[in-house]
């Protein structure tokens, strides 16, 4: 099948599926796919939409699984979420699992602190449903610092997982020393842990990364700033501290995109994110230069392809449903309520 050809198909199923279909895209995904979105977004922006969805009777969500579970969590019953490739599962996400979580929360409870759990979107909704029944909440990178900054003035400690980058460099801006913050390691054996140290913690971190967003290293910074004269380093906080204490600015995907449109004519940018993303802020800014800080694409996010995209839309106008969006009925209660703290505090 010739892109063409997808290409007419696609927007033909589009137009027959009508009002019924929305498309929702993250900012991570290829320009072949995002030209069909009805709507692109980080992963607060998307769990807005798919809040405030009322209409369509189809959801289908480009990105990874735990997106389009949070769709399916947030929107009404009687609506539908399909993801075009079920198997596009963010390798942080899965860098948690609920038993490892439920150890670590009966260790950090008895430190005697009064402790909050936050659990970062990219997860699964066991996780979130964790968060919900706990009295804690989800968090995007958007809102990290508004919701830890809400714990902690309630005289909290939030105990964050997966990402402890953005964990860290969050609990920075905050002012939080680096002696403050307790790191979980799930790996770790029960003697290797010293609780002593978890008494004076303001936060809990637990270890856990991107693989897209570790790869940039402070060299990078460095090479481009040798470089490029009066070039800015823009990154996302999913990376290592030492490069976004490095970087002028650091901030969620929508931020990055903010900060680079809001610039000058002329002004010249490395950015330390997805590559589709980069390439996408590159074309809607020819007036400045913009450049990778380094090529980092995520290969999980590129499972999801035209074709892949195509096969659904025909299946919904021949009446299927194919690759339904499911969350174990067990969770979906309390994984909204984490949800939906969260946006009501974000
Ligand atoms: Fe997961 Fe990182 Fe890919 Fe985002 S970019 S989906 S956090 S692996």
């Amino acid at each position: 099948m010739g892109n063409t050809d997808i290409i007419e198909r696609i927007k033909a199923a589009k137009e027959k599926l009508g009002k019924d279909l929305i498309i929702l895209a993250h900012y991570y995904q290829h320009h072949d796919i995002i030209n069909f979105a009805d709507f692109v977004g980080d992963s607060l922006q998307l769990a807005q939409i798919a809040s405030r969805q009322k209409t369509a009777r189809y959801i289908v969500f480009c990105a990874v699984s735990f997106m389009a579970e949070t769709a399916r969590i947030l929107c009404s019953p009687e609506q539908e979420v399909f993801h075009p490739e079920p198997h596009a599962r963010c390798p942080l996400a899965e860098m948690a699992n609920i038993s490892d979580v439920e150890k670590a929360w009966a260790v950090i409870q008895g430190a005697g602190k009064e402790v909050v759990p936050v659990v970062y979107v990219n997860s699964n909704a066991d996780l979130k449903a964790f968060c919900g029944r706990n009295k804690g909440l989800a968090c995007t990178s958007s809102n990290a610092k508004k919701i830890m900054e809400h714990i902690l003035s309630e005289n909290k400690v939030p105990f964050f997982f997966p990402d402890e980058n953005l964990g860290r460099n969050t609990a920075q801006t905050m002012g939080i020393h680096e002696s403050e913050m307790f790191l979980w390691d799930p790996y770790a054996g029960d003697a290797d842990r010293n609780t002593e140290s978890m008494k004076d913690a303001q936060i809990y971190l637990w270890r856990g990364f991107c693989i897209v967003h570790t790869i940039f290293l402070p060299s990078d910074v460095e090479r481009v700033r040798k470089e490029y004269d009066n070039i800015k380093v823009v990154v996302h906080p999913e990376c290592i501290p030492g490069v976004v204490n490095m970087a002028d600015f650091a901030g969620s995907t929508s931020f990055i995109k903010n900060v680079v449109e809001q610039s000058d004519t002329g002004s010249k940018w490395a950015i330390g994110t997805e590559i589709n993303f980069v390439n996408s802020i590159k074309a809607q800014n020819p007036d400045k230069l913009v450049i990778p800080l380094k090529t980092s694409g995520c290969r999980e996010m590129a499972k999801v392809t035209p074709e892949k995209l195509l096969h659904v839309l025909e299946n919904l106008v021949e009446g299927k449903t194919p690759y339904p969006v499911l969350v174990d009925e067990s969770f979906v209660n309390h994984a909204r309520i984490a949800l939906k703290r969260m946006l009501e505090i974000a």
